[in-house]
């Protein structure tokens, strides 16, 4: 039994602990603010075996470009003299190749159906108690030319050997008759789940706090000791000191500044997006999630209210709210569900959260050659909650030496060093 640090209690820190807490471990989780609140807060929870293709994709290097000059669009670079953007931005673009997305997209889908194989798990045993709905995915489609584009990932898909097709209008009515989608048609992928990211975190921290796990929340880790080639301690911002046998950084975005002190280059940009709930109402009777393709919007569907959420913006570390953009996110809504009219005075919990973005839209999970006692777990762009349970899994199985059920080796963290 060793004992254990992670830092950082999103949904990767907390599905670490997690597992690492069932194996015997003495585990300590520390975070810098309130629990969950960051980015695995006000995602759309979704479960995405459907997301096969790597975020840097040829697609939206031609998109991204177009997008850029727009203010309504849904991506956004911020212009700004930074060193480590521009690095980014480099390798972004050079992994933006077809080849790229083709190398990635058996890993993708082996760890996203690895991921739901764990939380179908979770759901069955009773440590947790969360709300798990194979709801599948819709992809709605407004243009022809989209639709085209979302024929051909179907195509992809069914070579993956995942549960998808296209509805027409017709097929679309029957799985959601009481909605009126304006859209000419679909992509729909049976293979998706949806969870309530933040319902999973706090079943998770009444499992964890059962377990004696001890939780520090407002405490931010500031420094560490190194001695002999190894983590000895963390220590916060009150100077106070915490040790143990291994470390776990798992702070999401901010994790690439953490890792530098470290000598280890997690080079990653944080992709902003925003969201926000509306109280359901007769125009919202859907139970399928959504994603508006034209717009890039993604839209959760919960017993009570729904979630929209959109934007990619690289804008650095920054939480602003940009209403101009939540606007469009309502406006995207509207224009696909007909006679929404959504207003922004029913839209409530409005927030910004920073998808942690490497640059070849691959996470980083594994061990440091230099610091043996230290596993990181960070990275996962769009695909974190999705992700949850495997990183969570992967990174118990690091400490513990165990082989892991797949291969970890695209994840390396040492592959921009
Ligand atoms: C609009 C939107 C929609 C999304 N939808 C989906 C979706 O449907 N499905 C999906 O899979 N993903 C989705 N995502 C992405 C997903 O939310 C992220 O990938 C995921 O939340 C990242 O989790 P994390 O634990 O790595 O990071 P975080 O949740 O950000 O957690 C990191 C934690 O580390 C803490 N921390 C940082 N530095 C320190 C420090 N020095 N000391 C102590 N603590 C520290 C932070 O306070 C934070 O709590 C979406 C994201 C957005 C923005």
């Amino acid at each position: 039994m060793a004992k254990i640090a992670i830092i950082g209690a999103g949904i990767t820190g907390l599905c670490s602990a997690y597992y690492l807490s069932k194996s015997g471990h003495e585990v300590s989780i520390y975070d810098s603010g309130e629990i969950g609140k960051e980015c695995s807060y006000g995602n759309a929870g979704l479960i995405v075996p459907s997301h096969f293709e790597t975020l840097a994709n040829p697609g939206i290097l031609k998109k991204g470009i177009k997008w850029m000059l727009n203010s309504n669009s849904p991506f956004y670079l911020k212009p700004r003299c930074d060193m480590d953007l521009l690095k980014w931005l480099v390798r972004f673009n050079l992994f933006c190749t077809k080849k790229h997305v083709e190398n990635n997209k058996y890993f993708l889908r082996d760890i996203n159906l690895y991921s739901h194989g764990l939380y179908n798990d979770l759901y069955k045993n009773d440590d947790l108690d969360f709300e798990l709905k194979h709801s599948g995915l819709l992809i709605l489609c407004k243009e022809e030319k989209t639709l085209i584009e979302e024929q051909s990932l179907i195509n992809e898909s069914w070579e993956l050997g995942l549960d998808a097709s296209m509805l027409n209008k017709e097929e679309l009515n029957k799985l959601e008759p009481n909605v009126n989608f304006d859209c000419i048609g679909a992509s729909y992928y049976k293979c998706d789940s949806k969870i309530q990211p933040y319902d999973f975190m706090q079943s998770i921290i009444k499992y964890l706090k059962k377990s004696n796990v001890q939780i520090y929340e407002n405490c931010e880790i500031t420094d560490f000791d190194i001695k002999d080639g190894e983590i000895q301690s963390l220590s916060n911002s009150l100077n106070e000191k915490f040790s143990a046998d291994e470390f776990v950084l798992s702070s999401g975005i901010l994790a690439f500044d953490f890792a530098k002190k470290l000598d280890l280059n997690l080079t990653m940009q944080a992709g902003k997006g925003f969201s926000f709930r509306a109280q359901k109402n007769e125009f919202m009777d859907f139970s399928t999630p959504l994603i508006l393709a034209e717009q890039k919007v993604a839209v959760s569907p919960y017993d009570e209210y729904v979630r929209f959420g959109g934007t990619m913006m690289i804008c650095g570390n920054d939480l602003s709210i940009d209403e101009n953009r939540v606007n469009n996110i309502r406006k995207a809504a509207n224009s696909y569900i007909k006679d929404l009219n959504l207003q922004k005075n029913q839209t409530y919990d409005i927030w910004a959260g920073l998808r942690p973005c490497s640059p070849d839209g691959l996470p980083y999970i594994g061990k440091s050659k230099k610091y043996k006692n230290l596993t990181v777990a960070t990275g996962h762009a769009m695909m974190g909650v999705s992700l949850g349970p495997a990183s969570g899994k992967i990174v118990d199985n690091l400490i513990n030496g165990n082989k892991n059920d797949i291969d970890i080796s695209f994840m390396d963290i040492h592959r921009f060093t």
